[in-house]
C-alpha cells in the first residue's frame, strides 16, 4: 500500500521530504498544492522539480477518490458516487445555498446503528471510512465548486454512517478540518450529526470545539424511539438530553435536534407536546424534516399542513423549530439511496 498524502500531517510531510533528500521547503509546497491550491494530481504541482514529482507518483498516492456517477437535482442538490480504492463506494452531496455552498459528507460505508427509518443503514455496516477517505470528499466538493467560482462554506456530517461509530477518524477528520495548514475552516461552519452516541457525545464535548451538534432524535419518547433508533436501548432519552446539555455547556454551542416526521407514528400534536416539554428549558433548536420515502419501507411522510401544526405546538411552549427544506428530492435523495442503486449498475453486484 502506497502513503496516502491527504492522510499525513505536516508534520509527517516533512518527515517525509527529508527521507527522501528533499529540502524542508519542498513540505510547505506540497502542503500548499494539495490543501489550498486544489491540486488533484502531482503532474499540477508545477514549482516540484520533475524527478520529484515522478518519485512522488511512484510512493505517494494522493488521495483523491474518482467520481462513479453524478445526479443533479432540478433544485442545484448534486450528489456524487465515489469510488474507494477496495471498490467500496460513498456518497457525497453538495447543497446550493444562497448564503454559500454546503456539502453533506459520509463517514463509513453502510451503518450499523440499524434505524427504521433510513436507507443507508438498510445493506448494514460494511467499513469505517479513513480519515483521508472522509477529506477526500471535502477536497472533491470545494475544487469542484472553486472551479464553477463558488465557495464551499458549511459542512454537514450527515451522510452515510454515524460519526461517532467512526470516532478515530472522525476525530483526525475534525483536527484536519482546523489546521490552518490544512483545510483551515473553522468548526463553526461544520455540524456534525449523531444517532446519539452518548459516551462518545461526553467525549466529544471535553474537546471544547466549537463544532456544531446535530442530534437525531426523532421522537417524543423512549417507546417511540425504540421503535424507530435501535440505539436508544443502549442510550436512551434520559442520557442522552444531559449528555447534550454538557455538550452546550462546555462548548457554548446550540444543539439540533432532528425529528422526522412520519405520518401516524410520531407526528401527531400530543408528540408535539410531549416533544416541547422534553426540550422545555434546553437551549436548542428542532428541526423538522420531512421525511424521504425509502421504496420497501413502510412509513410515509406526514402530510405538510401536520408538518407545520407540530412546529407551531413548538413555538407556542417556546421552542425554536423550523422545517428542513426539500432538497434533492427528485434524485433519491435520502441518504444511502444513489449507492444503493449504483451497486448494481456500477460494480456488476
Ligand atoms: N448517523 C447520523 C448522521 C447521518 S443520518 C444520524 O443518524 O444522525 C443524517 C440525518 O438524516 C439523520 O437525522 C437521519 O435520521 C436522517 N435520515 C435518515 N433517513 C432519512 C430519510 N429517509 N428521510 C429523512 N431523513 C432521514
Ligand atoms: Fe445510521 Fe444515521 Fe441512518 Fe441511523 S439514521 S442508520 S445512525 S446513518
Amino acid at each position: 500500500m502506497k502513503t496516502n498524502l491527504l492522510a499525513l500531517t505536516p508534520a509527517e510531510i516533512a518527515a517525509l521530504m527529508e527521507i527522501m533528500g528533499e529540502p524542508a521547503y519542498r513540505a510547505a509546497q506540497i502542503l500548499d498544492w494539495l490543501w489550498h491550491k486544489g491540486a488533484e494530481s502531482f503532474a499540477q504541482m508545477t514549482n516540484l522539480p520533475l524527478s520529484l514529482r515522478q518519485k512522488l507518483e511512484q510512493q505517494v498516492d494522493i488521495g483523491f477518490l474518482e467520481v462513479l456517477a453524478k445526479q443533479k437535482s432540478a433544485d442545484g442538490t448534486e450528489k456524487l458516487l465515489l469510488d474507494l480504492a477496495d471498490g467500496q463506494t460513498v456518497e457525497t452531496v453538495i447543497l446550493p445555498y444562497d448564503i454559500g455552498d454546503s456539502a453533506c459528507i459520509s463517514t463509513q460505508v453502510g451503518c450499523r446503528m440499524g434505524c427504521a427509518f433510513c436507507a443507508s443503514g438498510q445493506p448494514g455496516f460494511i467499513r469505517n471510512l479513513t480519515a483521508a477517505e472522509i477529506m477526500a470528499q471535502v477536497l472533491q466538493v470545494r475544487n469542484l465548486l472553486q472551479r464553477k467560482g463558488r465557495k464551499l462554506k458549511n459542512l454537514v456530517l450527515m451522510g452515510t454512517g454515524e460519526p461517532l461509530d467512526n470516532w478515530t477518524a472522525t476525530v483526525a477528520f475534525l483536527e484536519a478540518v482546523q489546521d490552518p495548514q490544512r483545510l483551515g475552516m473553522s468548526l463553526r461552519h461544520i455540524t456534525l450529526s449523531t444517532s446519539g452516541l452518548v459516551p462518545k457525545i461526553l467525549a466529544l464535548a471535553e474537546k471544547g470545539w466549537p463544532l456544531n451538534l446535530a442530534v437525531s432524535l426523532h421522537a417524543p419518547n423512549n417507546k417511540i424511539r425504540n421503535r424507530l433508533m435501535p440505539i436508544n436501548k443502549k442510550y436512551p432519552i434520559e442520557e442522552l438530553l444531559p449528555a447534550c446539555d454538557l455538550y452546550v455547556e462546555k462548548t457554548g454551542r446550540r444543539i439540533t435536534y432532528e425529528y422526522i416526521l412520519l405520518a401516524e407514528v410520531n407526528d401527531g400534536s400530543q408528540h408535539a407536546r410531549e416533544c416541547a416539554q422534553l426540550l422545555s428549558g434546553r437551549i436548542c433548536h428542532v428541526n423538522l424534516i420531512p421525511f424521504n420515502a425509502v421504496p420497501g419501507m413502510q412509513w410515509q411522510p406526514s402530510p405538510p399542513e401536520k408538518v407545520i401544526a407540530f412546529r407551531n405546538v413548538l413555538k407556542s411552549h417556546g421552542i425554536n423549530a423550523t422545517i428542513r427544506r426539500k432538497m434533492g428530492a427528485d434524485i433519491a435523495a435520502a441518504c444511502g439511496q444513489l449507492r444503493n442503486i449504483c451497486k448494481n449498475k456500477t460494480r456488476g453486484e
